[in-house]
């Protein structure tokens, strides 16, 4: 038996920014993490090691919804999915965080508002030490300082790029990135980052800029090789008593009067229901048959623009990005998403999506090509569904919904890409083995009627459980999580830091 005032479960964004945010509490702060710290080695930058051996990938299988196998792209390490992520810090816009219609359905309301969030996503930026140029994103939201670092310049050929769209009255803009790209910084510009952990601790992700920080404090405590299966309750099934944790091949029992949930959205969700017990038979906090439901994950494509007569020799490609096309413009506006660089993709990522490629023709494609990531809102469906399985696997069953509006949007990139001079540009969606934006599955809203969480991402059910994963998001709006999840780990640190004795 293991005791501790706090324990948090997951290190990735949420349980990060809530361990970082809690550390000074005083409060004996438990982590607890499935997997270990992500080693740094030769393979860290190897393409064939990451994308065709899959090495760092969870050696898991699920179902997808017509009960077919898949092994998802899901990562247990020691800073959760940022130890892959492509470091792309955007906070969402205004209008995200309010209804929006779209072509399938509602994008619901967020019960806080931007302002809300603001100051959070300002210390969240200091925190990841992203780099930004403010002012030339019409969409973009009003912030309350500038970025912490200058944006990174671009390459020539991508600063070529970005010339052009300015001059067809576009408004290109820095993408913000939390790589610690700038003179006397320790990036290499390996030109591997979107997708691979960086071998040399430049990219500002979770385990460097969260959990070590919050480990320096002597009241935090790391356990790491601990999967947590099962929550417990009271007799009543109101408090949150113990988690049962598989710990080097033991069962252990963790006590504490205040649990932070923050295992991924897919995790979380898989947690609660797998915590179902007399009194909550549909799983924990789910009074309101919310969990496991509403799962949204982006609509997603990668294009590769094809330059014939010349080699693509840009080492850190995502520094440009587009919002023109994110809520559309004009009469028949319609939000058709957002565009940005994708970091470069190599042969081995070609040949593991298209193993009869022949070599030759992927060296040559990945030698040529400008690649770009085109992204659109994903909507929340209830019967788009996460479930555990009796053999401890899970069921994804994704309703993908606003399809048609994202091939509008691949479409119109395309269009635009051969108006720049690529004479041709390959695209292909990602599919649901491609996880990586999960987010909806343990809603917050106003109504627990409606939503597990409230506002503050507390569990309406269960006073002493908070979920501050991707899982709480309401909508998926159009552009990377990350940011938005560490801002509200740290809005709600500071919410549960003042009533800490309440607990
Ligand atoms: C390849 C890739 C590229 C990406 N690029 C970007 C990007 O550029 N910008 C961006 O904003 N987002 C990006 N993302 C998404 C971003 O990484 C996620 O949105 C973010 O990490 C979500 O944070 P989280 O706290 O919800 O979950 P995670 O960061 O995934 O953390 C969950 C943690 O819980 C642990 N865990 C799971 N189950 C258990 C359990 N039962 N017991 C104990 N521990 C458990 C996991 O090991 C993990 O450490 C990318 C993701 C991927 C995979």
């Amino acid at each position: 038996m293991v005791d501790a005032d706090i324990v948090i479960i997951g290190s990735g964004v949420g349980g990060g920014a809530m361990a970082r945010s809690l550390a000074g509490s005083g409060a004996r702060i438990l982590i607890l993490e499935r997997g270990e710290r992500l080693p740094r080695e030769p393979q860290n930058t190897d393409a064939e090691a990451v994308f065709v051996q899959r090495r760092y990938r969870a050696p898991e299988r699920w179902l997808d919804g017509a009960g077919q196998p898949f092994q998802p792209g899901q990562y247990y390490y020691v800073g959760g999915h940022t130890k892959f992520y492509g470091t792309a810090m955007f906070r969402f816009r205004e209008r995200d965080f309010e209804a929006t219609e779209h072509a399938d359905g509602i994008s619901p309301a967020w019960p806080i508002r931007y302002a809300d969030l603001e100051p959070y996503y300002a210390e969240a930026e200091q925190i990841f030490g992203v780099h930004g140029q403010a002012g030339l994103d019409p969409t973009e939201p009003p912030r309350s300082g500038a970025y912490p670092h200058a944006a990174i310049p671009h390459e020539p050929l991508i600063g070529k790029l970005a010339a052009q769209l300015a001059g067809q009255g576009l408004h290109p803009f820095h993408m913000p990135s939390a790589v610690d790209l700038h003179p006397g910084g320790s990036c290499v510009r390996c030109g591997t980052c979107d997708a691979f952990p960086c071998a040399v601790g430049a990219k500002g992700d979770v385990e460097t800029r969260l959990i070590d920080p919050a480990l320096l404090h002597p009241n935090v405590t790391l356990q790491t090789g601990s999967q947590v299966l099962r929550l417990l309750t009271d007799a009543r099934g109101q408090r949150i008593v113990a988690a049962e944790v598989m710990h080097q091949g033991q069962l252990q029992t963790v006590r504490a009067p205040l649990f932070i949930l923050s295992a991924g959205a897919i995790n979380s969700a898989l947690l609660l229901q797998r915590s179902a017990s007399a009194q909550h038979p549909r799983g924990l906090a789910n009074s309101s048959d919310s969990v496991g439901r509403y799962y949204m994950n982006h609509n997603t494509s990668c294009l590769m623009g094809l330059l014939p007569g010349t080699v693509n020799a840009t080492r850190f490609t995502k520094t440009l990005a587009l919002n023109d096309f994110y809520f559309g413009s004009g009469a028949a506006a319609e939000a058709l998403g957002h565009i940005q660089m994708l970091g470069n993709i190599q042969e081995p990522m070609v040949r593991s999506a298209m193993p009869l490629l022949p070599h030759w023709a992927g060296r040559l494609m990945t030698r040529h090509s400008v690649d770009w990531l085109a992204m659109s809102e994903d909507l929340p469906h209830c019967d788009s569904t996460i479930r555990p399985l009796a053999d401890g696997g899970a069921q994804l069953h994704w309703q993908r919904t606003n399809m048609a509006t994202h091939g509008r949007l691949v479409a119109r990139t395309k269009a635009l890409l051969r108006s720049l001079g690529f004479p041709l540009v390959l695209s292909r969606p990602f599919g649901l083995d491609t996880p990586s934006h999960q987010c909806g599955t343990v809603r917050m809203g106003a109504d627990p009627a409606q939503a597990a969480l409230d506002p503050w991402c507390r569990a309406y059910d269960h006073p002493n459980l908070f979920v501050v994963d991707a899982s709480f998001f309401p909508s998926s709006a159009a552009l990377n999580p990350a940011l938005t999840v560490a801002a509200q780990g740290l809005r709600v640190g500071e919410y549960v830091r003042k009533q800490l004795h309440t607990f």
